[in-house]
């Protein structure tokens, strides 16, 4: 197990800035995800605290050792990848043995680990089986008994379960979890879901254009989001945002709607601004802020409503059965206390 340490590191792929001075401290048997829209720079990263890629500039530290220039071998890491990267003519027992056999180890010693990890991963049935006799959700439990029997100090995943299909996805989540549990070990990993990053990560790195946005836990990035892309990334559905003017007596929307803020939100003088209000955190009421039905959606434990408020569209998510239908007018109230508001740069506001 170890600490890493990534400091200022920038990487530039001929006259493009990558990665743009980014740092983050993961401790010691900490699970942490880097999260965000594809090409943001998630996998160059990874990839750098693994040695495949140079940095043009900055440091990475595992515990005391700065390894920049250190090859990947020499690191102690092991990285667990999207497309699981097997053996095909090799069984499932002399894919997880290979980089044993390649470090010369004694045959017992080799034994005992692939043996272990088996345990662990509950793979013992198929040990002689070829990749091509396993289903998704196994190669996937192979591909991380490979890199479990390593023993490294740290495990790196890249989209690990991209290639699952839903019903393992999640299942394979609540593995990974109980993994980390059990060996207590440090955990990079890179994912662009957000709900994987939510429900799995200690601590989640939210990147955007190879920029840190927020690091966080999973609640703290749902209660404050610090930019308006956090907001609009992490929940779903997602933030509703509603465009205007922060004055004093309140928010105006774009179409002249007077929306309610707490008092310690109200500016000095009026600032265009984004009002952020999750789908959750509206109630329908006999009176409030008049909207008009657009759609209706019944995932049976929720009803989603698409709304027109003023002219523009919002989502509110209800916990009761609903008759309503196209058309229909209604009032909603957001709770104030869980407003947001942003400023048109991004940042949030107070
Ligand atoms: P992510 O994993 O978040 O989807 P990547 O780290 O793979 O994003 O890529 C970040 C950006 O860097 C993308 O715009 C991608 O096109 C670019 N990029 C990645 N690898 C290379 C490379 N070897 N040469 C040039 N550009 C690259
Ligand atoms: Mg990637």
């Amino acid at each position: 197990m170890a600490s890493v340490s990534i400091r200022n590191i920038r990487k530039f792929y001929g006259q493009v800035e990558t990665l743009k001075d980014l740092s983050v401290d993961i401790d010691d048997g900490e699970f942490v995800i880097l999260v965000g829209p594809s090409g943001c720079g998630k996998s160059t990263l990874l990839r750098m605290i693994a040695g495949l890629e140079r940095t043009n500039a900055g440091e990475i530290r595992i515990d005391d050792t700065i390894v920049n220039e250190l090859p990947p071998k020499a690191r102690d890491i092991a990285m667990v990848f999207q497309n699981y990267a097997l053996y095909p003519h090799m069984t499932v027992s002399k894919n997880m043995s290979f980089s044993l056999r390649l470090a010369g180890l004694p045959k017992a010693e080799i034994d005992r680990k692939v043996d272990a990890a088996a345990q662990i991963l509950g793979l013992h049935e198929l040990l002689d089986r070829l990749p091509k006799q396993l289903s998704g959700g196994q190669r996937q439990r192979v591909a991380m008994g490979r890199a479990i029997v390593r023993d490294p100090k740290v495990f790196l995943f890249d989209e690990p379960l991209s290639n699952l299909d839903a019903k393992l996805r999640v299942q394979m989540r609540s593995e990974i979890k109980d993994l980390h549990r059990r060996l207590g070990s440090t955990i990079i990993y890179v994912t662009h879901d957000q709900i994987e990053a939510m429900t799995m990560a200690d601590k989640i790195v939210v990147m955007h254009a190879g920029l840190i946005e927020q690091i966080g836990s999973p609640l703290e990035l749902y209660d404050r989001p610090k930019t308006r892309f956090v907001a609009g990334f992490i929940g779903s559905p997602s933030m509703n945002f509603i465009e205007g003017t922060l004055t004093k007596s309140g928010f105006r929307t774009a179409e002249g709607l007077l929306l309610p803020v707490v008092a310690r939100d109200l500016p000095a003088k009026d600032v265009p601004a984004s009002y952020g209000i999750r789908p959750e955190h509206l109630t329908l009421a006999d009176s409030g802020i008049p909207a008009t039905v657009e759609q209706v959606e019944p995932t049976g434990a929720e009803t989603h409503v698409i709304l027109k408020l003023g002219g523009q569209q919002i989502v509110g998510a209800f916990r009761e059965r609903l008759s309503l239908g196209y058309g229909d007018q209604v009032f909603i109230v957001p709770d104030i206390e869980k407003v947001h508001l942003f400023e048109t740069s991004g940042r949030r506001i107070n």
